[in-house]
């Protein structure tokens, strides 16, 4: 039997509508639809839905907010409505078949319209801050998946008709190589003065640490890549690794990206997993460093390299996109929290980018993850236990919702013989299980 096609009806086509709709349907839900003009002679009969301000002759309406039929790239601040237990945003008045607008809610989020209407607080680095944002009571829901499912649930109890949808839990593990070794791979200026500082400052145990790895004695507590590289293999799982080419500085302390070792390393990486750009904290203000640090990547590995995570996720929408598709990037990697777990775009599934001030879909694709080891180490206080607490509860509900899982690790923060290096481990264990 074919699937059912939804026929949507609507008395404006937009560019938000079709990109939402095209999400949605084709991504979450698995189910082909169609959209119609509302002045169209060829509406069927069957499996039809309506969408718009006003209330149409069609029995199934579901009443829309502006947002999607609006040109302006305007703040919104929408307002809020209890529904079956939970608190939806984007009300709308009564008279449609939900109290809320479901594909407002997720334009909303999956354009991360908020970012790209300039009217957020920053931190420090420039960074959005989502504790002061709209959007913050919903992080840790991905709102697009969810309000898919509740919008899906009450079309079903109105005899709409859906395709069956699989389970599409997957577990990407990924690690942005910020340091690849604690010891190794340095200048032998760099790596002078920090061991003279070391001593300087009767840092005993760092020192002694520093000598036995030069002397050949003892590993570089961050070089964790061949037993990652074991352990993927073993649960035949594909992971990432976002690597910073930057020249050094105060905000990039990677290795020298002259050293063999660093180079070696990557290409070996690159053999069995994928290794993709990690631009440096200054590409926001300088956008040609990212080229320069793409080139040299690409003359490593010998490859063309068209995936990027941001360093420090530091960026701003959508001129970060432009950045990368000027250079030829057409991954991004970066949509995450740096300070808390959850779902930046209101989904784990990937998506195209949209430009909400041109109205318009970019070519990139948005890859989200929803948590990072060093924001949770630092919301736990250190904690390990909570750490792998939360990881778990996270990839639990991922299996049970049917949805994406992408985490992001570094290995400077899990050295040999960590706990969080065992903890990694046995979240990689559980989440392939
Ligand atoms: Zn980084």
């Amino acid at each position: 039997m074919n699937a059912p096609i939804i026929h949507i009806v609507t008395d404006e086509k937009t560019p938000r509508l079709e990109y939402v709709l095209d999400f949605m349907f084709n991504q979450v839900l698995q189910t082909p639809f169609r959209l119609h003009l509302s002045q169209s002679a060829e509406i069927p009969s069957e499996n039809v839905i309506y969408y718009g301000k006003e209330s149409p002759s069609q029995k199934i309406w579901i009443k829309a907010h502006p947002l999607l039929f609006d040109k302006s790239n305007d703040f919104v601040k929408f307002k809020t409505v209890n529904y079956q237990l939970f608190t939806y945003p984007f009300a709308v008045d009564k008279g449609g078949i939900l109290p809320f607008d479901p594909f407002a809610i997720a334009f909303y989020f999956l354009s991360q319209y908020e970012e790209q209407t300039n009217k957020i607080t920053l931190d420090e680095h420039q960074r959005f801050c989502v504790a002061d944002s709209q959007i913050a009571p919903y992080i840790h829901y991905p709102m697009v998946d969810t309000i898919c499912k509740v919008l899906k649930l009450r079309l079903m109890g109105l005899g709409v008709l859906f395709a069956k949808q699989e389970n599409r839990y997957s577990f990407l593990p990924t690690f942005d190589i910020d340091i690849a070794y604690a010891h190794q791979a340095k200048s032998l200026k760099r790596h002078f003065l920090g061991t003279a500082k070391l001593g300087a400052k009767f840092k005993y145990k760092e020192f002694s640490e520093r000598v036995c790895v030069w002397v050949g004695l003892k590993g570089d507590p961050y070089d964790v890549f061949d037993e990652l590289l074991e352990v993927f293999d073993q649960h035949q799982v594909k992971a990432l690794f976002f690597a910073l080419m930057a020249k050094s500085g105060k905000y990039n302390n990677n290795n020298s990206i002259f050293s063999p070792l660093y180079h070696n390393l990557l290409k070996k990486l690159n053999q069995k997993q994928n290794v993709f750009l990690h631009s440096s904290f200054n590409t926001m203000d300088e956008p040609t460093l990212l080229i320069e640090e793409k080139k040299v990547l690409e003359k490593i590995l010998n490859t063309e390299i068209k995936a990027n995570r941001q360093h420090f996720l530091r960026f701003s929408l959508p001129e970060y996109w432009k950045m990368l598709i000027e250079n030829n990037i057409s991954n991004d990697h970066s949509q995450g929290f740096h300070d808390t777990w959850g779902y930046r775009c209101g989904t784990s599934f990937s998506h195209k980018a949209y430009d909400v001030k041109n109205d318009k879909v970019l070519p990139l694709m948005v890859h989200p993850f929803t948590f990072m080891d060093t924001a949770l180490i630092k919301m736990c206080k250190d904690d390990v236990v909570k750490v792998h607490e939360i990881m778990i509860d996270i990839i639990l509900d991922a299996k049970k919702d049917g949805i994406p899982c992408t985490g992001v690790w570094h290995n400077y923060a899990m050295p040999k013989g960590s706990l969080y290096l065992e903890n990694f481990m046995d979240v990689l264990k559980y989440a392939c299980l």
